[in-house]
């Protein structure tokens, strides 16, 4: 385990001393004491960063050298497999199938921008007029990157991945629940043979080290993924030194059940785009919209599944639901739970807190039926595996409860009428629309928010444009 900050490919102690503890929540163990990086540490780690960034070494490197670099990142990062995902899973509570998962888009996202590095082009422009003109896409700079903590690594590589293979360097900042694997990931970087400062990891807390790199006149540009709330935040502080920023910010996704849909394959896409990773995924489809002819049936389903999907030590094969990110995470997804019934919506599965092994922050896989739009539990992001059931009549009933939601990450469509689907996935606001499918991802479709869920896309080509400023030359030839 690396409990120290990555700084100029040296492990360093806080300049303050301190230290944070980091707990298994599924022990309440804790299981590392790791450095507490204040506003000292990011001015090194920005310095180191920029010293990087201004260097010959780095600013005369080939885009082909960056892609072999960040492609031998990848191959020790997935050579290391197993080691990052056991740590994945200690610090965050995920199972181990699914830290696994987590890794492996990790390598992918490495691997596909390792093969962009060498194809950022610009373009030349006919004008009127003697002149040649052409534009040059050029590195946006020093990048600070913010995470959070459901998916620390693979989140961390949407953002670091673009931002190397376009030639910008990158001060991270984890989230204070999880900085283990991305403390660890500096040995990758390291042993890649990325030159000092290329990639930096400050772990520490959120109002300080985090909001000391959205301040820092050194930091080009803020690439942010976690809460609306505080992206909003970072927009305004930003805003002061006319930083760049690109957020990926929270979500209430609606998964759409018609009656004319395959109901069994719908179920299934209803739990995974809950319950797959605890429900703390940005893009969960946790408004479940089903049409009012069918709602009986699915729901009768997607109770007696949910029942069977019993919370389990998470490093242990076979376990299907691993255990919430904190005591904190649990409590405020409890209260939501509480406030569910209370507004009079009808728990059909789940809704209690679990041990197991007579600890941890484990939590049943609950199911809300009869739920309307001016619940808070239909409002709000819970950003736990707590699902809401609403219905409704027809193809204008389902597109106009989809978009009642200040959100607009993802949305699913489940139907047997194609058309249909084309016609609902035009209409409903989201970044990404899953039609028969839900929760699926790959390093080169982008991802990324409408509405309050955010701007700016990751993963794909579009990644890039992120981390690029474009400079346009002109060329007098009279
Ligand atoms: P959060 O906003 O509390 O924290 C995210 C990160 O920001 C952490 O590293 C935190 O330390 C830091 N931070 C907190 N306050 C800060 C401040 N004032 N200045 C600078 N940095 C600060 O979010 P969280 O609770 O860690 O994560 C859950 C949220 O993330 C949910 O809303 C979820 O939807 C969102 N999320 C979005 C996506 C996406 O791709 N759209 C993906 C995953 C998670």
């Amino acid at each position: 385990m690396k409990t120290e900050l990555f700084v100029g490919n040296e492990w360093i102690a806080a300049d303050s001393g301190e230290t944070f503890e980091v707990v298994n929540p599924a022990t309440e163990e804790v299981i590392a004491q790791v450095a507490k990086g204040g506003e000292a540490d990011i001015d090194a780690a920005v310095a180191a960063a920029r010293s990087c960034f201004d260097s010959e070494e780095w600013r005369k490197m080939s885009g082909r050298k960056r892609g072999k670099l960040l492609a031998k990142a990848a191959d020790i990062l997935q050579s290391r497999l197993g080691e990052f995902a056991e740590l994945e899973s200690i610090h965050n509570g995920k199972t181990l199938f699914e830290a696994k998962i987590e890794v492996f888009m990790s390598v992918s996202t490495l691997r596909y921008y390792a093969g962009w590095a060498d194809k950022i082009e610009g373009k030349t422009i006919p004008v009127e007029g003697p002149f040649f003109v052409s534009t040059r896409r050029e590195p946006i700079g020093v990048v600070g990157a913010i995470v959070p903590w459901n998916f620390p690594l693979n989140l961390a590589s949407w953002k670091y991945a673009p931002a190397l293979a376009a030639g910008c360097t990158v001060v991270l900042k984890p989230a204070s629940e999880t900085p283990l694997t991305a403390l660890l990931f500096g040995e990758v970087i390291a042993e890649a043979g990325f030159p000092p400062g290329a990639f930096n990891v400050v772990s520490g807390g959120g109002s300080t080290a985090g909001m000391a790199l959205v301040r820092h006149p050194g930091v080009d540009k803020i690439a942010f993924t976690g809460s609306t709330e505080v992206g909003r935040l970072i927009m305004q502080e930003a805003a002061k030194s006319n930083k760049r920023v690109s957020l990926e910010l929270g979500g209430k996704s609606p998964n759409i059940v018609f009656a004319d849909a395959d109901i069994d394959a719908a179920v299934r896409g209803a739990l995974t785009g809950i319950f797959y990773g605890k429900g703390e995924v940005c893009a969960a489809g946790s408004r479940l919209l089903v049409e009012e002819s069918v709602r009986e049936e699915v729901v009768d389903k997607l109770a007696a599944r949910a029942a069977k999907l019993i919370p389990g030590d998470p490093l242990e094969k076979g376990t299907r639901m691993g255990a919430l990110v904190s005591k904190s995470q649990r409590d405020s997804v409890l209260e939501y739970i509480a406030r569910g019934k209370k507004e009079g919506a009808r728990l059909v599965a789940g809704g209690n807190p679990v041990a197991v092994n007579g600890k941890g922050y484990f939590l049943e896989a609950t199911v809300f039926d009869d739920v309307t739009p001016e619940m808070t539990i239909s409002r709000e992001e819970i950003f736990g595996p707590v699902l809401s059931v609403l219905s409704f009549e027809g193809e204008e009933g389902a597109v106009e409860l989809a978009n009642e939601t200040l959100y607009g990450l993802a949305a699913g469509i489940w139907t047997s009428d194609i058309a249909k689907a084309h016609r609902v996935a035009d209409r409903v606001k989201a970044g990404t629309v899953w039609i028969n499918a839900y929760n699926y991802y790959d390093t080169a479709a982008p991802f990324g928010g409408f509405k309050a869920s955010g701007f700016g896309r990751e993963l794909g080509g579009e990644a890039l444009d992120a981390f690029l400023e474009t400079k346009t030359v002109w060329v007098n030839l009279g």
